[in-house]
């Protein structure tokens, strides 16, 4: 068999970083020098989540933006949260703001996702944002996601009529992924915890989407030949994702890398939607 085309998220964006530049230089210049800024919002002390939202604030240092870093205690209220939210709603220099998940687990994270205001939902959390994106309005999608989506677009992956198996169904990653495929007229099936034959399921899909949190939790035998395999998965300590892709990859006919593949495209992408915002709010 032909060698699988590697899907190099990572060289993506580095491309799209690039031409963020432009567009970043171009918001300054029209704006009196004032960069776009991405409020990152930080609560608790979770080491991964405080690496993701570093790379994140590294990421706009890089297109020549700002980021305002919210760092809170682990003890922090849902009221002070939304309050927190509500401030960089109100602040005109603010265009986009992420809340890092998870938040600790007496905060109500829907609530203080769904307060932030739709033209900074950069990351696609909200519901109203997630419904119009579902509807195939004009939405910020979730980053991840809409990453992924850039990414077969990229390598012109051919999604119409094929069969596309999401396995995962969290708000941020496997249900907006399986809506974005659908809208894009994808035959879709979603996989978690409680389905049956899994690994038969697996079995009938021209594209699997990787989504579970489980290390090479899908495996080689489960994939068709041929098939096209997005690992959205990341295991620092294991250096894998989701998929087996060391066996896998030999069956299949395009991959994305871990580490090298899904990760960068997700920053990337949330860059390119707040500049988007910056520019929309000129
Ligand atoms: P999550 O919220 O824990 O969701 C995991 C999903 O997998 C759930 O829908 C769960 O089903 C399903 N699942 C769990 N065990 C299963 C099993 N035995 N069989 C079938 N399905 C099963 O995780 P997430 O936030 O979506 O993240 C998933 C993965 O993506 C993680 O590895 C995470 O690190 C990675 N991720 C990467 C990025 C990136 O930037 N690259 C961003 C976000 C997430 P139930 O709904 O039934 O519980």
């Amino acid at each position: 068999m032909t060698q699988p085309t590697i899907l190099n998220g990572k060289e993506l964006a580095q491309s799209l970083e690039s031409s963020l530049k432009t567009r970043v230089s171009a918001i300054r210049e029209k704006s009196s020098g004032q960069a776009p800024i991405l409020a990152t919002i930080l609560v608790g002390d979770d080491p991964a989540s405080a690496t993701y939202v570093r790379m994140k604030g590294n990421a706009c240092t890089r297109v020549g933006m700002e980021s305002k870093k919210i760092e809170l205690s682990q003890e922090t209220t849902t009221e002070q949260l939304l309050a927190e939210i509500d401030s960089l709603n109100s602040d005109p220099a603010v265009h986009g703001i992420l809340l890092q998940h998870p938040v600790p687990s007496q905060i109500n994270e829907r609530e203080c996702f769904d307060r932030i205001a739709g033209n900074k939902d950069v990351d696609g959390v909200t519901c109203l944002g997630f419904g119009r994106m579902a509807m195939g309005e004009d939405a910020y999608g979730s980053a991840t996601p809409a990453g992924i989506m850039r990414i077969l677009d990229h390598y012109s992956i051919e999604l119409s009529g094929k069969n596309v198996v999401v396995v995962g169904r969290s708000p941020i990653l496997g249900k907006p992924m399986a809506l974005m495929l659908l809208n894009r007229h994808a035959t879709v099936t979603i996989c978690h915890s409680r389905t049956q034959n899994l690994a038969d399921i697996v079995r009938q899909a021209d594209l699997v989407v990787g989504a579970v949190g489980r290390p090479k939790f899908i495996k080689a035998d489960w994939i068709k030949e041929g098939a096209v395999l997005i690992d959205a998965g990341y295991h620092p300590s294991e250096k894998c994702g989701d998929i087996d892709l060391e066996q896998a990859s030999e069956k299949c006919s395009a991959y994305t890398p871990v580490p090298g593949g899904v990760g960068p495209m997700t920053i990337a992408t949330l860059i390119a939607q707040t500049v988007e915002a910056a520019e929309k709010s000129l």
